[in-house]
C-alpha cells in the first residue's frame, strides 16, 4: 500500500518518504468510512465500506488519511452520486423525490422528506457558496437551486475523461470521481 503514501505532510511540508531518514510519513491504521450513492452510474444506489490508510507525520504529529478519488470530506455521498443528483435535479429538472430515488440508498423516507430532499437543496447551497465543488463558476445571487445544480453538472461533466456519446448526467457522475 506504499504507492498511496502522500507525497508531502499537508500540515508541514515535510517530505512523506525522504530517503534514508526515518522521518516522513508513518502508517498509522486505518479508518472506516462509509460512501452512499450507486457505485458506477447505472447502478442501484448502496452504502459502500471503505478502508482509508491512516498516516501518521514524525515531524509535527498530524495524522493524515488517504481515500480513493471521489470521496468528498465530511460528506456521506460519493462525489459521483451528488454529481449526478445534481444532474438530474438542474439539467433533466426530475422531481427531488425521483432524484432522490435514483441516488439514496435509504428506500424509508419521512413524511417530510417525501416532498422534497433536503440533501439536494444542501448540496446546492454549498456549491453556491463554494463550499462544494469550487470549480463550479459562481451564478448571481438570485439564481435558483435547480439553475445552481444544472451549472455545477455541466462543470462536472465536462471533466469526464470521455463524454461522448454519454447522457450529461453520466458525465457528470465520472467528471465528479476523478
Ligand atoms: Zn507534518
Amino acid at each position: 500500500m506504499g504507492e498511496v503514501r502522500p507525497g508531502r505532510c499537508p500540515a508541514c511540508g515535510a517530505a512523506g518518504r525522504p530517503a534514508g531518514a526515518r522521518l516522513g510519513l508513518h502508517g498509522h491504521g486505518w479508518r472506516e468510512r462509509h460512501q452512499w450513492g450507486p457505485a458506477e452510474r447505472d447502478d442501484a444506489a448502496a452504502v459502500f465500506g471503505l478502508l482509508l490508510r491512516r498516516y501518521r507525520c514524525q515531524r509535527c504529529g498530524s495524522v493524515v488519511v488517504v481515500g480513493p478519488r471521489g470521496l468528498l470530506r465530511r460528506r456521506l455521498y460519493s462525489a459521483g452520486a451528488v454529481a449526478l443528483a445534481l444532474a438530474l435535479y438542474g439539467l433533466a429538472a426530475l422531481p427531488p423525490a425521483e432524484v432522490r430515488r435514483r441516488v439514496s440508498p435509504l428506500r424509508i423516507v419521512g413524511v417530510t422528506a417525501a416532498a422534497g430532499w433536503a440533501s439536494l437543496r444542501r448540496w446546492s447551497r454549498a456549491v453556491c457558496a463554494g463550499r462544494l465543488f469550487p470549480v463550479v463558476r459562481q451564478l448571481p445571487a438570485d439564481a435558483t437551486l435547480r439553475q445552481v445544480a444544472a451549472r455545477a453538472a455541466t462543470t462536472l461533466a465536462a471533466y469526464a475523461p470521455s463524454s461522448g456519446g454519454l447522457a450529461v448526467e453520466s458525465a457528470a457522475f465520472l467528471g465528479a470521481s476523478m
